[in-house]
């Protein structure tokens, strides 16, 4: 039995300790030793890697530490990103020097691992050996692929917020953690790009994942700068499309907003409705040249998405035994039996 589910950061880490539960393990940390009968099933993640940015020549990977750090049991759920029980010395420090970026906080404890991963990443080793590596530390019990191994970062085109007085308004593109931290998303996005994604090459084990899977599932991560950017590799949409694997999605949108984040903002600029409906003919039917043979959707959401099958479940994932009944209605509706 192998499930694979494309995810992001947080909205997908949480749908991740919820297959977890779903498959009778912790939620946190590794699977059991000694499953009880039969193979052990795998969860494969692949990650987005696109959100990544390089800070005081750190290479931070939120996602990727998203996932890590939620599925060890170490993650900070009430703020919802980081470390539990974390300091922020280092910050405070480069705040007094006036140094680049102070609207990205890096705490204490997760500078670690951003020294550890770029010491590796310098000394020549690919992201997804540096992810298993940090793994070993903190057992996710989940293989977290990364996407890509090469270098992808999302854009955002705005317009120019401090305009000069000559001259026509000009546009200026930020990194989309600028965009999204800094500005809250609150600048109207014209253009989300993911630069590099079309030259990059899906990571070790990537197409693996979902060709030899008994199920995929999209998380209900970020349709647009998680999902979005992970299609956005080349061979990673076609292997959605064409693995023998049902292929069931989770909507991230709940009564026509997103739980948590900005995600209405990052649809708004590539024109999708930012509803359950909308994202799901976003993602459009297998059976069409989409991506979904089933959708799930809140209770009170309506979608009609021709070529899928829509189902109502509850889709709060407010703790891991609620998001593994998300889970077990996904593999119900593909008829997958774990
Ligand atoms: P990020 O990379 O940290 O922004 O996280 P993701 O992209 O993985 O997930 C963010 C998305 O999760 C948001 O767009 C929310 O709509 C969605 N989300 C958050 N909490 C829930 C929830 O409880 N249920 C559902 N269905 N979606 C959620
Ligand atoms: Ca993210």
């Amino acid at each position: 039995m192998r499930i694979t589910v494309l995810v992001g950061g947080v909205g997908g880490a949480k749908f991740l300790l919820g297959v977890k539960q779903h498959l009778g393990w912790s939620p946190f940390g590794p699977p059991p030793a000694n499953p009880d009968a039969g193979v052990q099933p795998t969860v494969s993640a692949v990650v987005n890697t696109a959100d990544d940015i390089r800070l005081h020549n750190l290479q931070v990977c939120p996602d990727l530490d998203s996932c890590l750090y939620t599925l060890a049991g170490v993650s900070d759920l009430e703020r919802g990103w980081g470390r539990r029980d974390e300091t922020w010395t280092v910050s405070a420090e480069l705040a007094g020097y006036g140094a680049e970026a102070p609207w990205f906080s890096l705490g204490d404890r997760d500078i670690a691992t951003h020294l550890v991963r770029t010491r590796m990443l310098d000394a020549g080793y690919p992201l997804s050996l540096v992810t298993q590596a940090l793994s070993a530390r903190w057992q996710p019990g989940v293989d977290l692929l990364p996407m890509t191994d090469d270098r992808v970062e999302t854009h955002v085109v705005v317009d120019d917020p401090e305009p000069t007085d000559d001259g026509p308004a000009g546009r200026v593109a930020l990194h989309f953690q600028e965009w999204w931290i800094r500005h809250r998303a609150a600048l109207p996005a014209r253009e989300i790009t993911p630069i590099g994604a079309a030259e990059a090459t899906p990571g070790p084990g990537v197409l693996d994942a979902i060709r030899t899977a008994d199920i995929v599932l999209l998380a209900p991560s970020n349709p647009v700068v998680s999902i979005g950017t992970i299609l956005a590799v080349p061979g990673i949409a076609d292997a959605v499309r064409t693995t023998t694997a049902p292929v069931v999605g989770v909507s991230p949108i709940i009564g026509g907003a997103p739980v948590r984040g900005h995600a209405d903002a990052c649809l708004a600029a590539i024109d999708v409705p930012c509803t359950a409906e909308g994202v799901g003919r976003h993602y459009g039917a297998r059976t069409d040249g989409g991506l979904l043979d089933a959708w799930l959707i809140a209770p009170d959401d309506h979608a009609d998405v021709p070529g899928v099958d829509v189902v109502r479940a509850p889709l709060l994932m407010s703790d891991p035994a609620a998001t593994a009944g998300i889970v077990a209605t996904a593999l119900e509706v593909a008829g997958v039996r774990s």
